[in-house]
């Protein structure tokens, strides 16, 4: 942003502009632009820290870490907006995510020795770029664990659509289907909790029991939601009020925020932590001293003045008499010179070349008195000035540039008072998002028919009537509840038809988990869990062709992964697995990694396969157990009972789903005769001579026509035209040409 950098009226000759601001992903101009429910970090690292900060909320923390793997989960939890590195760290190229914005900054600037050099170096940053007074925001630098929570990973996140759904898109994610906040900062933080579900267990009982009060005390809960509805972004309002271009209006926001937050503190009572109370006071003593010291709609324009109450300061009070005063000593002044000259439509103006000034029309020129000095000469009308009009003018002026610059004092005086507060504030703040995101979690509990979880010893699954939170939300008919059970370090295998609800219950049991462990009621009736240290998921095919992989690459890239991490501790779902690549590549993949995650991982694993060979494998391997989806057959129409049954599914149902899904007659005619063909034990190769020659009397079944042949040709010709080396006319003979060739 470039502006002027002296005034206009000291300046000689042209006014001096320089670019006065630099605005970045990560340090923006207007936080009112940026999407409430999404921190906007900026980052930094090296070997042994990653420092995030937010500037428009004060927001700043660092963690301490020891590997490069570490520091890659943070910082996709986390997703900063800007990565700022020093000189010797730049690698901007190099780097192996193309979507992440870099800036480049080199100071030894040291604000605090006990934070990292990265937090050092994050705040030197932001201060270049947004000036000094983002000092008084952002005090201090919270370390943050990692211990004792768990960092899911960014496919898991994907796969489970925890803040997006497939196509990128809000609606439909997780945090959509359970957010029931009321403020942004609780939304914010409901997303870190999501980004971090909790692994101690007392932690999350902890949680666990905050939200059972919260649902316990109903009305409560309806009576603070009320008031949390007003308190709004007191982080975001503070945020501005660093800013060189907060307004009086952003102290009035903070201050309706208070005001708000105050009053769930006063419902609160007795549940209100006492080591806060002295947080309350100074959140009161403000509330009011901004209410006395601002008006309550304070003009948009600041440059004149009447933004401070009158009666705040006996100095002001008298300049904004004066200058009102004045005001009325030129309208009196105007009439007397009416009446002394006799020309009734003289009139006291004001611009800002002249100042004040007499404007008589030609008409009446020749009564103008002698003692008035001619400044201006215009077609119709005559500008002058007199002695007296120049001594109220002085005192006008003056008394409004005084009141404005009094003004001003007291603004400042005020922003810094608050600024000074705001470590306090913040941590207020941080205590409202907390009691909005436990009592929103007891809501969706009561809306929703969620139960408590409860967390058991064994590596075991035991939910009674459980349902996914999102697709329930989604679908139009009823979603139907299932019970799940899985004994300490099993596997189950899950087979049976497409769309009969494999990928739903799989990913139903991963989310309950991961709710659990943020603290928050469940969708089941009832729900006995193991404390998972990880979650690994595989789910469906994703592609990164803008990043050379293809899909299977991808899809064994994260297998790999899972495979490496994976351990007793660990939740593992994995969706067809083995699938873009040839059927016995892809089912000995399978089965070798179905027999590694049993024997080598012993980790909770949910493996839904088409491969129905693989079900052999529960006689070798006693952890796994045969599960599928129940369907109801009736004169060869299939309907999906979205029931999971123990035991293997007969068969896949490929067929009849994809004439469920409106595959042409002949197609479906024809792959029933290959499926009796293949099922009547006829060997591979015959099976597969048998495919290809099915492929060949299909495409037989649809041998182009005459007419078909014609419009390819033309279309070939149409497509190898170059169109800049023909004329116009060249063109019209072929257009008429095609035309002919089509009659
Ligand atoms: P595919 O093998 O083709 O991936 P799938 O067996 O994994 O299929 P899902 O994708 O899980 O099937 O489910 C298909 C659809 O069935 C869902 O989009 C949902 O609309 C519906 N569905 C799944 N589970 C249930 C349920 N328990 N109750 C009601 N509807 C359900």
């Amino acid at each position: 942003i470039c502006d002027q950098v002296e005034d206009p009226k000291q300046a000689k000759g042209i006014v001096k502009r320089a670019v006065t601001r630099i605005l970045t992903p990560g340090m923006v101009f207007d936080p009112d632009t940026l999407d409430e429910l999404t921190a906007n970090y900026i980052c930094s690292y090296d070997e042994k820290s990653v420092s995030f900060l937010d500037s428009t909320t004060g927001e700043a923390f660092y963690y301490l870490i020891s590997t490069e793997a570490e520091r890659e989960t943070l910082l996709q939890a986390l997703g900063p907006k800007e990565v700022v590195l020093p000189n010797s760290l730049f690698i901007v190229g190099k780097e192996k995510n193309p979507k992440r914005y870099f800036s480049e900054h080199n100071s030894d600037e040291v604000f605090n020795p006990d934070w990292p050099q990265t937090s050092n170096l994050l705040l030197s940053y932001a201060v270049s770029m947004q000036g000094e007074s983002l000092l008084q925001l952002i005090t201090r630098f919270q370390k943050r664990e990692r211990f004792g929570k768990m960092s899911l990973p960014s496919t898991v996140i994907k796969h489970l659509e925890i803040f997006e759904n497939y196509r990128g898109e809000k609606e439909g994610s997780l945090f959509e289907a359970i957010r029931r906040t009321k403020t942004s900062t609780g939304s914010r933080l409901l997303k870190r909790w999501l980004q971090f579900p909790l692994t101690h267990l007392q932690s999350i009982e902890d949680r666990l029991n905050e939200v059972e009060f919260w649902y316990n005390e109903m009305s409560l809960n309806q009576e603070v939601r009320k008031h949390l509805s007003f308190v709004g972004d007191v982080e975001r309002r503070l945020g501005k009020i660093s800013n060189p271009g907060c307004h009086p209006r952003d102290l009035n926001s903070l201050q309706t925020s208070l005001r708000a937050g105050l009053q769930v503190i006063e419902s609160l009572g007795k549940r209100f932590p006492e080591d806060l109370k002295l947080l309350e006071l100074q959140a009161q003593e403000l509330v009011q001293k901004i209410s006395s010291i601002i008006v309550e709609e304070p003009p948009v324009q600041m440059k004149a003045g009447g933004f401070i109450q009158k009666g705040f300061r006996n100095d002001l009070d008298e300049l904004i008499d004066l200058s009102s005063n004045t005001q009325k000593a030129l309208s009196e002044l105007e009439s007397r010179e009416k009446d002394t000259t006799g020309i009734s439509s003289l009139k006291i103006r004001y611009n800002n070349v002249f100042g004040y000034y007499i404007e008589v029309t030609n008409t009446h020129k020749d009564k103008v008195p002698e003692h008035y000095i001619r400044k201006q000469t215009l077609t119709n009308a005559e500008r002058y000035v007199t002695e007296e009009l120049g001594q109220l003018e002085a005192k006008v002026l003056s008394a409004r540039t005084r009141r404005i610059e009094v003004e001003i004092e007291v603004f400042e005086e005020l922003k810094k008072k608050v600024l000074s507060l705001s470590s306090d504030l913040l941590r207020l703040a941080d205590y409202w998002s907390e009691i909005d995101v436990l009592s929103s979690l007891a809501w969706l509990a009561m809306e929703e028919n969620y139960c408590r979880p409860g967390f058991l010893k064994e590596q075991k699954v035991e939910l009674k009537a459980s349902r996914h939170p999102v697709v329930e939300q989604e679908i139009s008919h009823s979603f139907i509840p299932n019970d799940i059970t899985l004994e300490p370090n099993g596997c189950m295998l899950l087979t049976g038809p497409n769309m009969a609800g494999k990928s739903t219950i799989m990913r139903q049991v991963a989310i309950i988990s991961i709710l659990a462990q943020i603290g928050s009621f469940v969708p089941a009736d009832s729900a006995e869990l193991p404390l998972f240290e990880n979650i690994f998921t595989r789910i469906g095919a994703s592609d990164f062709l803008t990043e050379g992989l293809s899909t299977f690459m991808v899809e064994m890239t994260e297998t790999a992964e899972m495979l490496k991490n994976s351990n007793e501790k660990s939740l593992v779902i994995l969706d067809e697995i083995g699938r873009g690549t040839s059927t016995y590549d892809g089912m000995s993949l399978a089965q070798s990694i179905l027999e590694h995650l049993v024997s080598q991982s012993h980790s909770l694993t949910f493996f839904a396969t088409h491969y129905h060979e693989l079900t052999k494998l529960s006689e070798k391997f006693p952890e796994i157990k045969n599960s599928h989806m129940r369907i109801r057959e009736k004169n060869g129409e299939i309907e999906f009972l979205h029931t999971l049954a123990s035991g293997a599914a007969n068969r896949s149902y490929g067929i009849q789903v994809a004439e469920l899904a409106g595959l042409p007659r002949e197609v479906i005619g024809r792959a029933n005769e290959i499926l009796k063909g293949l099922e009547s034990g006829k060997n591979v190769e015959k099976a597969q001579g048998e495919a290809e020659s099915a492929q060949l009397s299909l495409l037989s079944m649809v041998q182009p026509t005459e007419e078909d042949q014609e419009k390819d040709r033309l279309l070939s010709e149409l497509r190898s035209m170059t169109v800049h080396e023909v004329t116009p006319l060249e063109a019209l003979n072929k257009i008429a040409q095609w035309q002919q060739s089509l009659s």
